[in-house]
């Protein structure tokens, strides 16, 4: 068995390691000197969307997988009928569009917060006594990690808001002021089984994921967000790692964003599940039988972000995730996870490290 992976960033390599434990040989195609997953395969050095490339992966593996979404659907498209492609290239595509997106969310009745669809300056401030201020204006497209975002606090930031980001395709949404931010990863297989890790807590800084925790105390919440995920993996006859982004406010839940993927909010499960998300998602495209979900004690992640400091090389407690790249601002160059016994002692743990690191 062969697996190839459009991209061989950090989800590829961690990805890779999986696959090595399964016995399973992995192939990437990435246009970056030495990506994070070369040291778990061949990298065949070309865009993502390269037809001879792709064709290449296709040829020599038995199953494709990506760990990004933002792959062309229609490079998946020419070759996922010479071998399975999975998640599906129609799944993909409903995640690469703001719109469609909560379009879906829509259509499976999984709640969301307002939003408008915006194609000039006008409808921008059109969109303020319908949402509130301040409303976030996102790209349609592209978009991640908090980038193709405006904030618009006031009517007279319309102008610069369009400047900025009008020359795409835009949608506006209602601020939700949340009482924090949650993800809901689930697997499924070949086979039509489901798997539902348990709930993680996130927070952001500046867009990008800087803590997860799980589990989170809240079963009502987690059996809420579990139906949706369910819902979502069957619509879309799903194959994989999918993950559902949440906002949780005064006890709803409002859906943000689905990554049809692996996700950073799920890196704990390396240490703090009994099957990792990596293992998992592996296991669903080569139609195997999923691994418990099952949590090992508490776990919490906290990301590596712009550079990996000397101190986070000799910590007491916690396992460090070097991807192996170059630092840049912004850019997430590992991780670090921690399990305890008790969500305090994790919380106490993931604080030292998050001082220790920033
Ligand atoms: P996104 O790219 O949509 O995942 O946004 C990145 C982060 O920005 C989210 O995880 C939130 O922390 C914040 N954010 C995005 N949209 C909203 C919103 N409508 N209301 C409040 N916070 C938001």
């Amino acid at each position: 068995m062969r697996i190839g992976i459009i991209g061989a960033g950090q989800l590829g390599q961690m990805l890779g390691f999986a696959a090595r434990d399964l016995g399973v040989e992995c192939r990437f195609v990435d246009p970056s000197d030495a990506p994070p997953a070369s040291v778990c395969g061949d990298v065949i050095r070309a865009p993502f969307d390269d037809g001879d490339a792709l064709a290449e992966l296709a040829e020599t593996c038995d199953v494709i997988t990506y760990e990004f979404e933002n792959v062309p659907v229609a490079a998946l498209q020419k070759i996922e009928d010479r071998v399975p492609v999975y998640p599906p290239a129609a799944a993909l595509g409903q995640s690469q569009d703001r719109l469609i997106e909560k379009q879906l969310f829509e259509r499976l009745d999984i709640p969301l917060h307002g939003y408008r669809v915006i194609d000039s300056r006008e409808d921008i401030i059109a969109a303020i006594p319908d949402l509130g201020l301040p409303l976030v204006l996102k790209t349609r497209r592209l978009g991640y990690d908090g980038k193709g975002q405006f904030i618009v606090r006031a009517g007279d930031d319309a102008d610069e808001a369009w400047e900025t980001l009008g020359q795409d395709s835009l949608i506006a949404e209602q601020w939700v002021p949340f009482d924090y931010e949650i993800s809901c990863i689930g697997v499924r297989n070949v086979d039509g089984d489901v798997a539902i890790y348990p709930l993680a807590r996130n927070v952001h800084d500046g867009g990008i994921l800087s803590t997860s925790r799980s589990p989170v105390d809240a079963p009502e919440l987690a059996a809420r967000a579990e139906d949706y995920v369910r819902r979502i993996l069957d619509h879309l006859d799903y194959v994989g790692v999918l993950a559902l982004e949440m906002f949780v406010w005064d006890g709803n839940l409002f859906a943000n964003e689905f990554a049809p993927r692996v996700h950073n909010s799920g890196h704990w499960t390396i240490e703090g599940s009994e099957t990792s998300q990596f293992e998992n998602h592996l296991r669903a495209i080569m139609n195997q039988p999923l691994g418990s979900v099952a949590p090992v004690g508490h776990a919490g992640m906290v990301n590596l972000i712009g550079e990996i400091p000397d101190a986070a090389r000799s910590l007491e407690d916690g396992v460090l995730h070097d991807y192996g790249k170059a630092p840049r601002p912004g850019r997430k160059l590992g991780h670090i996870t921690v399990t305890a016994e008790t969500s305090t002692r994790r919380d106490e743990l993931v604080d030292i490290i998050s001082r220790t690191v920033t």
